[in-house]
């Protein structure tokens, strides 16, 4: 006995394309803000998880990359395994329901799924049980993200940590990420005067101490990337990179310990000339987010004997808006330049 499986048409467009053989088309769920995540094919990529927005960036694409560690492979071959499930459930599910109305076809059962047989003395009752189609789950979504449009070819998409590359024309863009980061920070303190005003200037205060240590935060993260990223290009293994950067430690916390040690790891490049006017402003406001993480804002003799700003001890450290503002400009010149002379487009 033959049966079809499944009926032309239906949810997923079922077409019957040979003996046995079927197409169907699932559509991928988006995201509330018209988002499809993709997957890199490269097991070992880290964090390997994004999403873009269909029909921006380069239309017809043929080959697709990965904006961590620039995989390229069909744009097909991105789909999560999240997606895969999902599909292979749908189809599941079909074949279920089909299987299920072969089955009521070939035993003779209505739709009721009952059917006496009576023959002779014995009497035999059919009947099938028609369990609800099973529920199928939408991709799990992360939410931490960040957004960006690629400003080479307009692909609008949301990396999970720092992204390198475009996931479409596979450009380097790694300072519109480190830029995004800055503009993210600049935005927060930019809103202080209103949350100063609604919750309290301990809550300011506290946004702009936050604000300069994720200020130290992309700093430090954005310069082990480029270490990374120069030292592999160089040739050394994961393994050589990841002592180098247990050596650095959490150096590059400061900008005057970055200075010193980058030309050591990165060929002679420097990250700005020592003693330099931007080495000597960020050393100051760096510095003050010691004493704020550390000791709730107060003061030690350490950090006056180090800085010997003028503070005295025992007073707060104030972290005041501007100078934020002045800091995340110097720290995104300074981060720009840097990536523009270590690799040269
Ligand atoms: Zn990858
Ligand atoms: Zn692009």
């Amino acid at each position: 006995m033959s049966f079809e499986l499944f009926r032309e048409g239906g949810p997923l467009q079922a077409k019957k394309t040979g003996q046995d053989q079927y197409s169907m088309s699932v559509s991928i769920p988006k995201d509330e803000d018209g988002r499809s995540a993709r997957e890199c094919p490269n097991q070992e990529c880290s964090p390997g998880y994004f999403k873009v927005t269909p029909g921006t960036g380069i239309t017809g694409q043929t080959i697709a990359y990965c904006p961590y560690c620039r995989k390229s492979a069909e744009p097909s071959d991105f789909h999560t395994k999240e997606q895969i499930r999902y599909a292979k459930e749908l189809v599941a599910r079909e074949a279920r329901i089909g299987i299920e109305r072969a089955m009521r076809e070939a035993l003779g059962l209505g739709s009721g799924g009952k059917r006496r047989l009576v023959d002779g003395l014995i009497s035999v009752d059919l009947e099938i049980k028609s369990s609800p189609p099973s529920h199928v789950w939408r991709p799990y979504e992360d939410i931490l993200r960040r957004d960006l449009i690629c400003p080479h070819c307009t692909l609008d998409h949301s990396v999970y940590g720092f992204g390198v590359w475009c996931p479409d024309c596979g450009k380097d863009i790694f300072t519109a990420h480190v830029q995004g980061e800055i503009r993210v920070i600049e935005s927060i303190v930019g809103d202080i005067d209103r949350r100063k005003k609604e919750l309290g200037s301990r809550v300011a205060a506290r946004d702009l101490e936050n604000a300069l240590e994720d200020l130290v935060s992309v700093f430090e993260a954005t310069l082990k990337m480029e270490i990374r990223r120069h030292r592999k290009a160089k040739g050394d293994g994961d393994d050589a990179i990841d002592a180098i950067m247990k050596k650095i430690g959490s150096r590059l916390q400061s900008i005057s310990n970055a200075i010193a040690i980058i030309p050591d790891f990165c060929d002679g490049q420097s990250l700005c000339a020592p003693d330099c006017e931007d080495q000597k402003k960020l050393d100051l406001v760096f510095q003050k987010r010691h004493p704020i993480t550390h000791n709730l804002g107060v003061v030690d003799r350490k950090y006056i004997d180090k800085v010997r700003s003028g503070e005295v001890e025992g007073t707060e450290v104030r972290v005041e808006k501007a100078e934020i503002l002045e800091t995340a400009k110097i720290t995104r010149r300074i981060l720009l330049e840097f990536h523009n002379k270590l690799f040269t487009i």
